[in-house]
């Protein structure tokens, strides 16, 4: 598989914005019309080898011939089944840019866990019609779409993508936060949610991605990328009824690879972006749209979803990068290139651009690059020396200030998202006005470091392709300088002291207890401090101790070996841990963060007698052994991270606390409280044994 998942997914489609007579002057000179009866689409869907919640979703354009009957066919020469044509445009066929959008027909078929495997045979057909399509197609297969339907575990999000591929990954990161949902900013009214049509329905569920798509080069401009994708919807619908197909256009670089070396890097930047237009109008042909501001494109299976009434000429276009040139439409200069040798192709590319010439970009000004290239690389004292020296004899309406690098970024971006709060204020003072300019992902300053924080914090440190531990679990806070750039963006001074802490520990309710405990994980651990008191207390009361101590075996994993024998024979012992359950809920009750230090004066002030708990500390117990544990029971019932059933309980008493960004950060939050950072997920090492995460 890895072979083809980094490639982006791309396809070729008719261009539409052609002049209908210049379109059949190209189709006379496009080599090889074969009548396309010949052939058909087959799918298979079969269960992924590694990884029991994937199925892979196969499709292939092949030459008509008998065979399986399981495999779905599509030939061309009828109409689309029914449901098959549900799941693409009406005008299918025809001008991709005239429809309304595509429509799905609810199905009674049950979302299935146990979807059965297909017993079509093993098929490699997509490496036949690889290096060479462009004059022989394989054995007989012309084209061919290879996609993974997933079910990942939504508590353990990010670390399921990630074992995948690069393409699941950037799937993750780019769309989802940890526990699987589409990132707020997509969701949520503002410039980066796009059309503004997804919100929750991405966040369960069944995802469809579709990784890779290729028709022989001869065999374009025939309408089989369109049946192709229509079959593979076609074939996932019937295995399981609700799901979200995603899809990321780009540039495919085989077609892109053996063409680049004669072109110029004006001409290869422009290739690129028209290539990108004309794959963006393919997907919006077949029912996609694209997911908030991002670059991924997805097509729900529920009927009433909105992605099926937006329609393909309003849906959401990223902004062009300030300072970078807008190329006219290049029309069908892909769509051409698609069908021609390699060396036609390259002339062709050029022609085109001859006979719209490229137009001369603003002229950069040096000065200006390498004030970015300060702001990125030198301390923040020598940022604003630099400053003063190219901005300080400036008036305020001098376009230098609009100044952009290549991610559409000013001054005032550059010197957020990289911590120099000494340069930001300067900036500030200078020009107030830099603080309302958007970059080209449309985020004005303060948006631009809240998002490289929200990196900093979820993704840093995460490396492709290895089991890791969730960076989220190993943030211990943001640095002076990231918060100090916050408070001064955000127009905010005199800040108090646990203001500040919350912003250094990311809290987005400002109620979070010493910075980072909010109100609902304070309710969560408290409910647990308090329910396995009672439980282990009850038991405490009639059982033997060695069948207590067996039977709260996973309650006692973090308490010391020695200890937890000593327990068997040794009842105050045993009270004594179990009454520092009771220790923590008293602190969180009198709204103290539940840290070693906190839970020992709890202690100091509930006069305990006989003083069993100071005896369990005395010999060999200790307070982390129990602190930890109360946060991964919290964890293990949480609604995302576990089992949901502190959720089910307790509903009525969450709903009315705020909700923060911190709420379900159990690992976190524990290691804050100085404890075991808690997590669900598994760590082993390369040879398979548990490891530690500390
Ligand atoms: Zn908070």
């Amino acid at each position: 598989m890895s072979t083809r998942t980094g490639k982006r997914a791309v396809s070729r489609a008719a261009t539409p914005d052609q002049p209908p007579a210049k379109r059949r002057a190209e189709d006379q000179k496009a080599p090889q019309q074969q009548p396309d009866n010949h052939f058909e689409v087959q799918t298979t869907i079969k269960k992924h080898y590694d990884f029991d919640w994937i199925h892979t979703v196969s499709g292939f354009v092949k030459l008509k011939q008998h065979h399986d009957v399981t495999a779905t066919h599509f030939g061309t020469g009828a109409s689309l089944p029914p449901d098959a044509s549900a799941m693409t445009p009406r005008n299918a066929s025809e001008d991709p840019e005239g429809l309304e959008g595509s429509k799905l027909e609810d199905s009674d078929l049950e979302d299935s866990d146990d979807m059965e495997d297909s017993d079509v045979k093993d098929s490699d057909d997509m490496e036949e019609f690889g290096e060479d399509s462009d004059s022989a197609p394989g054995k007989d297969a012309i084209g061919g779409c290879y996609a993974l339907l997933m079910r990942p575990n939504r508590a353990i999000f990010y670390d399921d993508m990630e074992q995948l591929s690069v393409e699941t990954s950037a799937l993750a990161f780019e769309l989802f936060d940890r526990y699987g949902r589409l990132k707020p900013e997509f969701k949520e009214q503002g410039v980066k949610s796009g059309s503004g049509i997804w919100k929750h329905e991405l966040d369960i569920g069944r995802i469809l991605l579709l990784e890779d798509i290729r028709i022989g080069k001869s065999f374009r401009r025939q309408g089989w990328a369109k049946k192709l994708v229509a079959a593979m919807l076609q074939a996932t619908r019937a295995k399981c009824k609700t799901f979200v197909a995603l899809t990321r256009p780009g540039v495919i670089y085989r077609d892109y690879g053996t063409l680049k070396g004669s072109l110029t890097d004006a001409e290869s930047d422009r290739f690129c972006a028209e290539e990108l237009r004309v794959t963006e109008v393919f997907w919006r042909s077949v029912g996609f749209r694209r997911i908030g501001s991002s670059q991924w494109f997805g097509l729900a299976s529920t009927v009433n979803h909105a992605c099926h009434t937006l329609p393909a000429s309003e849906d959401y276009d990223l902004p062009k990068i300030p300072g970078l040139p807008c190329y006219p439409a290049a029309g069908s200069l892909l769509a051409d290139i698609a069908t021609l040798k390699d060396a036609e192709a390259a002339d062709k590319v050029r022609q085109v651009f001859r006979d719209a010439p490229i137009p001369t970009p603003p002229p950069r000004d040096s000065a200006m690059d390498s004030l970015f290239v300060a702001i990125e690389t030198e301390r923040d004292e020598e940022c604003v020396e630099k400053l003063k020296l190219a901005l300080d004899h400036l008036p305020v309406d001098d376009p230098r200030y609009e100044a952009r690098d290549s991610d559409g970024n000013t001054v005032l971006h550059a010197a957020a998202i990289n911590f120099k709060p000494k340069a930001v204020k300067w900036i500030m003072e200078k020009n107030a006005l830099l603080v309302g300019k958007r970059n080209v992902e449309q985020e004005i300053p303060i948006e631009a470091l809240q998002n490289r924080l929200e990196f900093h914090r979820t993704i840093s440190g995460s490396s492709y392709l290895t089991v890791i531990e969730p960076a989220s679990d190993k943030f211990k806070g943001f640095s002076t300088e990231m918060v100090d750039c916050l408070c001064i963006l955000g127009g905010r001074s005199n800040v108090s002291e646990i203001d500040f802490q919350r912003l250094t520990c990311g809290c987005t309710c400002g109620q979070c207890m010493d910075g980072f405990l909010s109100p609902r994980m304070r309710y969560a651990v408290l409910c647990q401090a308090e329910m396995n008191y009672d439980m282990m207390f009850a038991e405490n009361g009639y059982m033997e101790g060695s069948d207590w101590v067996e039977l709260n075996d996973t309650r006692l994993v973090h308490v010391p070996d020695p200890v937890r024998e000593n327990m068997r024979t040794n009842k105050s012992m045993r009270e004594g841990h179990t009454n520092l359950y009771n220790h923590i809920a008293t602190c969180l009750k009198s709204d103290k963060v539940p840290n070693t230090f906190n839970v020992l004066e709890a202690l100091r002030n509930a006069s305990e007698w006989p003083p069993v708990t100071r005896n369990f500390l005395e010999r060999g117990g200790n307070v982390p052994s129990v602190g930890s544990m109360v946060f991964e029971l919290a964890l293990i019932q949480d609604e995302l991270a576990g089992d949901g059933q502190h959720m089910e309980v307790f509903k009525d008493d969450i709903e009315v606390l705020p909700e923060c960004r911190n709420d379900h950060e159990f690992g976190f939050v524990s290691g804050m409280c100085g404890y075991k950072r808690v997590s669900n997920i598994r760590k082993v090492s390369t040879f398979g044994s548990p490891m530690s995460s500390e």
